[in-house]
């Protein structure tokens, strides 16, 4: 298993970055990702550190891996991963959505299944199984990039005839060795600093364009793949003490372009299949595993948004006021509802083939919708909770740097409890949860990361079970006549 500082040098391999129009040399140095991948680093060394290996730590056949790429057969096999889930999550306070154990866990919930990948195409779930152990033996870190580009939906047939390049990425040609694929994937969030990515349709994928639907393993520096970054926050960060999670936990977003990328036939999982390419990870656990990943990962994000709500409010005297109580409390029971919808999961988890189990579906779909819908909300109510707090603070913490300006900050910025410095600290960080750029990201990534809010519906409406609920309509009818 690899340590930060291997971790580190394993990313140092020649890939492709571009910030606006500069291609970054080494992306573990430069001052747009140092810290987001010394944070990466840090999950590595931890999930091996004496007090977390009982947990974090799993072992099959004398081979040690993460728990993460653990298949689970047992309710507590759930627990072991669930608690290596939060571990992680509470080390980046549930900033870090795509961390090293996200795409693991749809890979090993995919890995249940070869057999299901072995008769779309022949011989891809020994492919895949093959796959799956290589990625846990190298511990490695991955991204999916499963969406395609905004508005580009040209039928297949069209770009054919027309002999023009599609902006989605597709295959152009294949051989005895492999497919060669063209186009842009999105969105690979954490892509920057993965080993691989992950290359395959969340969103259906319309019959004709048969080419679109190539499922398949990418290394990063693969000839003809760059990363094409978004801003980076880590770098509008002036220092850690004003902008405390841009500093350190910009897990970073970016589109991915695959020039004529030749990929082998051995990390090639599924191709020309519109009726599959979506399916595979409703079919097998993988889209459970890696969302109830997402659910953990968001409960330690509103425990620390609700902790700043407390914080706040009793910074700035107003947690006093029975009325602003009632609008903690009415925080703190959203806390506890989430927290209770993920311990569901575990509880009532489900059987599914081959003698593993996965967490309960109908419960983590809901929370997936609660996550989305609710976010947004909650942060506004916070926002609106510090009142002008933030805007009341100078520009930045260079004002404590002038002694003169320093010795006015703290007379006239301070109050009898709290020192004009603890005050600011303490906005800074609220205002990197609800205000700064960072912020705003993470408002977009809570709505759209595991697909648009009606796509969230469907989720929960496909797992209903109407039959069931409307044998409770009947029954009670059945009782009862003229
Ligand atoms: C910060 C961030 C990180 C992400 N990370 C990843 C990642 O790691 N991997 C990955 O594969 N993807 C990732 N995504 C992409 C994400 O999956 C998509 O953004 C999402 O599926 C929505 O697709 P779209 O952006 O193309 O929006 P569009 O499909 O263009 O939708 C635009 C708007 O129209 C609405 N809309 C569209 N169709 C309908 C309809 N039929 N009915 C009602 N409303 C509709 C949508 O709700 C939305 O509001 C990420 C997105 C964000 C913002």
């Amino acid at each position: 298993m690899l340590t930060g500082k291997e971790y580190l040098e394993s990313i140092r391999d020649g890939r492709k970055v571009y910030i606006g129009k500069e291609l970054i040399e080494d992306i573990t140095t430069h001052p747009a990702f140092a810290k987001g991948a010394e944070t990466i680093a840090m999950i590595y060394d931890r999930k091996v550190a004496p007090e977390n290996r009982d947990v974090m730590v799993s072992e099959e056949d004398g081979e040690e891996f993460s728990t993460y790429f653990l298949k689970p057969k047992t309710r507590a096999d759930i627990e072991r991963r669930y608690e290596t889930h939060r571990r992680i999550a509470s080390w980046t306070h549930g900033f870090m959505g795509r961390s090293p154990d996200n795409f693991p866990s749809y890979l090993t919930g995919l890995a249940t299944q070869p057999e299901l990948f072995n008769e779309i195409l022949d011989g891809a779930g020994d492919r895949l199984d093959a796959y799956y152990r290589k990625a846990r033996r190298e511990d490695l870190f991955m991204s999916h990039a499963v969406t395609n580009p905004q508005g580009s939906r040209r039928a297949g047939a069209e770009i054919d005839a027309a002999d023009v390049i599609s902006p989605t990425l597709r295959v152009v040609s294949e051989d005895d060795e492999g497919v060669t694929i063209n186009g842009l994937k999105m969105i690979g969030t954490g892509a920057i600093y993965c080993h691989e990515t992950w290359v395959g349709n969340l969103q259906p994928v319309p019959p004709g364009n048969e080419a679109e639907t190539i499922t398949c393993a990418v290394p990063l520096n693969y000839e003809g793949v760059s990363i094409w970054s978004r801003k980076s926050y880590e770098a509008m960060a002036n220092s850690e003490f004003d902008m405390p999670l841009s500093a350190r936990y910009d897990e970073t977003d970016a589109a991915i372009l695959f020039e004529n990328v030749k990929v082998p036939w051995d990390r090639v999982f599924l191709h020309n299949n519109v009726a599959m390419t979506r399916e595979i990870y409703f079919r097998t656990p993988g889209h459970s595993l890696a969302n109830h990943q997402a659910n953990v990962r968001f409960v330690e994000k509103l425990r620390l948004i609700v902790a700043i709500a407390h914080k706040l409010t009793d910074s700035n005297k107003a947690g006093a006021i029975p009325a602003v109580q009632s609008t903690l409390g009415n925080l703190a029971a959203q806390l506890a509802t989430l927290e209770s919808m993920v311990r569901g999961q575990i509880y009532d988890c489900e059987d599914m083939p081959n003698g593993y189990v996965t967490i309960n579906r109908r419960f983590m779909y809901a929370a997936l919708h609660w996550c989305t819908n609710n976010h947004s909300k909650i942060c506004d109510i916070v926002r609106e909770l510090m009142g002008g707090g933030p805007i009341q603070m100078p520009a930045d913490s260079s004002v404590m740097e002038d002694p003169e300006l320093n010795k006015k900050f703290e007379t006239y910025w301070s109050l009898p409890d709290q020192s004009a410095k603890e005050r600011m600290k303490l906005f800074r960080l609220a205002w990197d949860i609800l205000g700064t750029e960072f912020a705003g990201r993470h408002m977009l990534y809570e709505k759209f990361y595991a697909g648009p809010s009606f796509i969230m519906d469907l989720y929960s409406y496909q797992l209903a079970g109407w039959d069931k609920l409307d044998s409770v309509v009947d029954d009670l009818m059945a009782g009862y006549d003229l």
